[in-house]
C-alpha cells in the first residue's frame, strides 16, 4: 500500500510548486523509494491540449500520448521516470467521467453531488497510482488554497487523510513569505492566513516550505512555526536558487526534508545518494565555456511556452560542460528580412513547434540563414515542416511551396494534412500523439547522434511531409534520415551538404533530462561549440 504526499500552494501562484514537487521526488528516489507523481488541475478544460500558450505555457506530451500540464515535464526531468495519463487530471476530466457514469446509470438513480461523487472520482484518480511496489505517491494540487474551483480537490485529499491514517498521509504546504522593501522586513501574515484557510477545510500541514527572496531569520521561522502549528524543524526555507533550478533538490535535502518525510511515514532507508546530482549542478556552476543559441518562436515573450526546449538545450550544455545563453528571436520580426543582425554571434539556431500561419515566414527566413551560412540548426515539428518548405523554395525552385496549414492554395503543398486527419473535427486529443517508433538511416549524422538505428519519440502534430515531393527534395541533397517503420511518414530530415542541420517531426525535448541529455540536443550543442571555436560569422 502506497503512502500519499500532498503538496498544496498558498498565497500566490507561480511559486514553483511543480519544481518543488519534482525535487522532492528526486530526493526520495535517491533514498531508494519507488514513487509516482501526479498533478491535479482544478480548471474545467478536459486537458491543456486545446489551451493557448498565452494561457498555459507548453503542452507536455507523455509516452502514452496524453497532452498534459508542463509540470509533468519537471517531474520527468527530475525523476528520470515517465509519466502517463494517470499523472494529470483536471476538474473537467473528473466531471466528464462522473457525468458519463451518470448517463450510463451507474449511480442507480442517486442525486449526483460534489460530495461524494466528485470527491470519490478525485480519490479514485489518486488511488489509481497505487500500483504494486509503489512506496509514495506525490500529488500536487494545482492552483492556490482559497480558490473556489480547488475546494473539491482539497476536500478529497482531506478524506484520504482520514481514510488512510496519519502514518500514511502527509501534507506539505508551499507558501510565500514576501519581503516588503519599504518596511525592510519579511511578512508572515499571508502564510498565517493561507494555513488558516487550509485548517478551515480540515487539513493541518506537516511541513511548510517557504518561498522567499531573502534569508529567513530564526525569529521569522519561529513565528511561522507558532502561528501555523508546524514544528520548527518542519519550516523549510526555499530561497530563490542562485544558478539553476537543478540546485533545488540539494537545497531541500540540506534541510533534511527527506528525513522529515520518511519519519512521518515510519520508513527507514539509507541516506540519499546525491553525488550525481551535485555533479550536474557543479557542471552548470563552473562551465568550460559559453555559447549562444537563437530560438526562433512566435511566443518569444513567454517564459513557459517552450519550457522543455529551453531545458533540453541546457541539458545539451551540461553534456559538454558549457553554459548556453538562449536568445529568444521573435519569428514575426524576421519577416521581410528584418532583424537578421539578431543572428550575429549566434552559434546555433533552433526553430520549435507551433500551430497556425503566424510567424511561419520568419521561421523560414531564419532557416535560410542557417542553411546558407552553415550554422548548426535543429528544427522541431513545425521547425521541420518550415525547413522542408525553405529547401523546396530555395533549394529546389518550387516557387511558393508551403504547408497547407498556412496556405490551402499553395501550388506545392510540400507539407500537408495526414490522411488520417482529414475527417477529424474535434480539436482535443485528436492529433498524432505520443510515442511512435522511427527507423534511422545508417549513413547519416542523425545515426551518429543517436548511436542507434531504432528509436521511439513523442509526437504532437496533424501535418506531415507530402510523400509526393520526397524524391525531388532528395535529388537536391536533402536526406530523410528517419522514417516510420513502414516508410510512409517522414520523421527526421538532414542536409548532406551542411555541418549540422537536422529537423524532426517529433519532439525530442520531452525526453531530455539533466542526467540523460537527449542525443540530438547533445549533438546540436556540440556542433554549435565547434562553430564557436572556429569563430565563424554570418554574411547576410
Ligand atoms: N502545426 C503543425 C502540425 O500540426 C506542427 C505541430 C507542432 O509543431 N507541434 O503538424
Amino acid at each position: 500500500m502506497a503512502k500519499y504526499l500532498f503538496i498544496t500552494g498558498g498565497v500566490v501562484s507561480s511559486l514553483g510548486k511543480g519544481l518543488t514537487a519534482a525535487s522532492i521526488g528526486q530526493i526520495l528516489i535517491n533514498r531508494g523509494l519507488t514513487i509516482r507523481m501526479q498533478k491535479m488541475d482544478p480548471y474545467l478544460n478536459i486537458d491543456p491540449g486545446t489551451m493557448s500558450p498565452f494561457q498555459h505555457g507548453e503542452v507536455y506530451v507523455t509516452d502514452d500520448g496524453t497532452e498534459t500540464d508542463l509540470d509533468l515535464g519537471h517531474y520527468e526531468r527530475f525523476t528520470n521516470q515517465p509519466t502517463s495519463h494517470k499523472s494529470n487530471y483536471t476538474a473537467g476530466s473528473i466531471y466528464w467521467n462522473v457525468l458519463q457514469k451518470e448517463r450510463r446509470g451507474d449511480y442507480l438513480g442517486a442525486t449526483i453531488q460534489m460530495i461524494p461523487h466528485i470527491t470519490d472520482e478525485i480519490k479514485s484518480c489518486i488511488h489509481s497510482l497505487d500500483e504494486e511496489d509503489v512506496d509514495i505517491i506525490i500529488c500536487e494540487m494545482g492552483g492556490t488554497v482559497g480558490d473556489i474551483e480547488g475546494l473539491t480537490f482539497l476536500e478529497a485529499i482531506r478524506q484520504i487523510g482520514l481514510e488512510e491514517g496519519p502514518e500514511n498521509v502527509m501534507y506539505i504546504h508551499l507558501t510565500y513569505v514576501p519581503y516588503i522593501q519599504a518596511a525592510g522586513e519579511v511578512k508572515t501574515k499571508p502564510t498565517q492566513q493561507s494555513v488558516a484557510k487550509l485548517r478551515e477545510i480540515g487539513i493541518l500541514p506537516h511541513v511548510l516550505i517557504c518561498r522567499t527572496e531573502v534569508p529567513l531569520t530564526d525569529e521569522v521561522l519561529n513565528k511561522l512555526s507558532l502561528f501555523s502549528n508546524v514544528p520548527l524543524q518542519a519550516v523549510i526555507e526555499e530561497r530563490d536558487v542562485a544558478h539553476t533550478i537543478y540546485e533545488l533538490p540539494l537545497v531541500l535535502a540540506k534541510q533534511k526534508l527527506d528525513d522529515l518525510i520518511l519519519s512521518n511515514f515510519e520508513l527507514t532507508r539509507p541516506p540519499a545518494q546525491l553525488e550525481q546530482w551535485q555533479n550536474i549542478v557543479n557542471n552548470i556552476i563552473e562551465p568550460k565555456g559559453k555559447i549562444r543559441i537563437g530560438v526562433v518562436g512566435k511566443y518569444s515573450e513567454l517564459q513557459d511556452a517552450y519550457k522543455s526546449i529551453f531545458e533540453a538545450i541546457h541539458h545539451g550544455g551540461i553534456a559538454h560542460k558549457h553554459t548556453i545563453e538562449t536568445i529568444k528571436i521573435p519569428a514575426e520580426e524576421l519577416e521581410e528580412g528584418k532583424q537578421v543582425e539578431a543572428f550575429n554571434n549566434i552559434e546555433g539556431i533552433l526553430v520549435p513547434g507551433g500551430f497556425g500561419a503566424r510567424g511561419i515566414e520568419g521561421k523560414i527566413n531564419a532557416i535560410k540563414i542557417a542553411r546558407e551560412n552553415g550554422i548548426p540548426f535543429l528544427g522541431i515539428c513545425l521547425g521541420l515542416q518550415c525547413a522542408i518548405i525553405e529547401f523546396a523554395r530555395h533549394g529546389c525552385a518550387l516557387k511558393n511551396a508551403n504547408t497547407t496549414e498556412a496556405n490551402q492554395e499553395t501550388p506545392h503543398p510540400v507539407v500537408c494534412l495526414m490522411e488520417e486527419q482529414e475527417e477529424v473535427v474535434d480539436l482535443g486529443g485528436t492529433m498524432r500523439l505520443g510515442s511512435w517508433p522511427c527507423v534511422i538511416e545508417q549513413n547519416s549524422k542523425t545515426a551518429t547522434a543517436y548511436g542507434t538505428l531504432k528509436i521511439h519519440e513523442r509526437h504532437r502534430h496533424r501535418y506531415e511531409v507530402n510523400n509526393k515531393y520526397r524524391s525531388v527534395l532528395e535529388e537536391k541533397g536533402l536526406l530523410f534520415s528517419g522514417l516510420s517503420p513502414d516508410s510512409k511518414l517522414v520523421e527526421i530530415m538532414e542536409l548532406k551538404d551542411h555541418p549540422w542541420f537536422i529537423a524532426t517531426q517529433f519532439h525530442p525535448e520531452f525526453k531530455s533530462t539533466p542526467l540523460h541529455p537527449h542525443p540530438l540536443f547533445k549533438a546540436f550543442v556540440g556542433a554549435a561549440i565547434e562553430r564557436h571555436s572556429c569563430n565563424k560569422q554570418i554574411s547576410v
